[in-house]
């Protein structure tokens, strides 16, 4: 779909990236709620590239305008610094909803924050898909199965969600509003789709996100301990966030609208990934140490892409190692440009 590269240039000659020129009737507006933040700029970079119109709706509290600055004043895009618990009116093709803190530290600092998030804010964004007829796609998330009791899980799966512990914000916060875009699609026939996404990690992670990737990197490459909570026998299964943005775009525009799990199913045990980290980091000197384990911490997690690969053709392709080489080369001139490393 790469047609013609376009470079335009904005106010005061700043040049943008390439994007591609797409005929008027190819071409849609695009909103991209939680825009500003980790995985969504990554998907507003590859939306611009195909040539779309993209509009980013985010709070800012844990995105960044750096993941974005460099399509502000771009024809093509907008930042709107929104509350998605707020209403809002706009005219869209299609909307894709992130907007939520992801990391067990932000979405826990507020709870009831983020359970107003998940639900005023996916009430919101369907009251907007309803009005102006566009498709919305949720992220959802492999927390949705809780702590699973059956492995590798499969979107069949219900789950083992605790609703009154510390994560229960976050994972009844997204069962409640996969429970809302069905709900709209039976009763007001809005047309939906829901992503599973399974932990992703990539540059631009914010650095005091609080996720075993970013926080082990960061660890590793200035030399502190390495924290792992409790044995490290729990198990995780990390995709490289370029493969989710092929795997959002395809679900978005394929016709199948029930639940889709996103992840790489290379699965690690905790302990295994901080070596693997400890490994990438050539000539870290810091320690592996154990920290008290938290509470309902999922023990096993792994994706089951079997519906993913059958019915959106979609499967990851980046390795774990591959992935976190680009990632810790990401943190490691992050840190040096903050001062917060020496380089070596
Ligand atoms: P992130 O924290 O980097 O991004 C979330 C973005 O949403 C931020 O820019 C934040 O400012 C914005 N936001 C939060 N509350 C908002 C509100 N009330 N109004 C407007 N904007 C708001 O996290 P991420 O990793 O990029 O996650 C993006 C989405 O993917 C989230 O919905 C998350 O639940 C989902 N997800 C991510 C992962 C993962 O491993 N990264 C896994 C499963 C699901
Ligand atoms: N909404 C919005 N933007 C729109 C349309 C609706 O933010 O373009 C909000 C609206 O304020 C409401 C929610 O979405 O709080 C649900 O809208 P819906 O029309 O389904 O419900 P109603 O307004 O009838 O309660
Ligand atoms: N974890 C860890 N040390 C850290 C951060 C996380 O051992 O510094 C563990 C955490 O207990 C969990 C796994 O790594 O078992 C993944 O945690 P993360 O917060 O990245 O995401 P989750 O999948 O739990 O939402």
């Amino acid at each position: 779909a790469m047609n013609k590269a376009h470079q335009a240039a904005g106010w005061g000659g700043k040049v943008f990236p390439p994007t591609a020129t797409l005929p008027e009737s190819q071409r849609m507006r695009v909103l991209v709620t939680g825009g500003a933040g980790f995985v969504g700029s990554h998907l507003v970079d590859r939306l611009m590239a195909e040539g779309h119109e993209v509009i980013v709706v985010d709070n800012m509290f844990t995105g960044r305008k750096k993941n974005v600055a460099h399509w502000i004043g771009h024809p093509h895009f907008m930042l709107i610094v929104h509350d998605v618990v707020e209403p809002i009116l706009l005219e869209v093709d299609q909307i894709y909803h992130l907007a939520c803190p992801a990391s067990p530290p932000h979405y826990q600092y507020n709870p009831i924050k983020t359970i107003k998030t998940s639900t005023m804010g996916t009430l919101n964004m369907l009251g907007l898909a309803k009005r102006v007829r566009a498709r919305m796609l949720l992220t959802s998330t492999s927390e949705v199965y809780g702590d699973p009791q059956i492995h590798p899980q499969p979107e069949s799966y219900w789950g083992n969600v605790n609703p009154i512990g510390p994560r229960a914000c976050y994972d009844e916060g997204k069962r409640v509003a996969e429970t809302m875009m069905y709900a709209y699609h039976n009763q007001s026939s809005v047309d939906v789709r829901v992503a599973r996404i399974f932990n992703t990690f990539g540059p631009r992670m914010h650095p005091n996100d609080g996720r075993v990737v970013s926080n082990f990197i960061i660890q590793a490459l200035q030399g502190k301990d390495i924290t792992i909570y409790g044995e490290g026998h729990q198990t995780r299964s990390f995709q490289y966030v370029e493969d989710l943005v092929t795997g959002l775009t395809k679900l978005m525009n394929s016709d199948y609208g029930l639940p889709v799990n996103l992840g790489n199913p290379e699965e690690y045990t905790v302990k295994e990934f901080a070596l693997l980290v400890k490994e990438l980091v050539v000539g870290s000197p810091s320690a592996i140490v154990h920290m008290p384990a938290t509470k309902d911490d999922p023990a096993k997690r792994k994706p089951d892409i079997q519906v993913a690969t059958d019915v959106l053709g979609w499967q990851p392709r980046v390795p774990v190692r591959e992935g976190l080489s680009k990632t810790v080369a990401y943190f490691r001139s992050e840190l040096e440009d903050t001062g917060e490393i020496v380089p070596t």
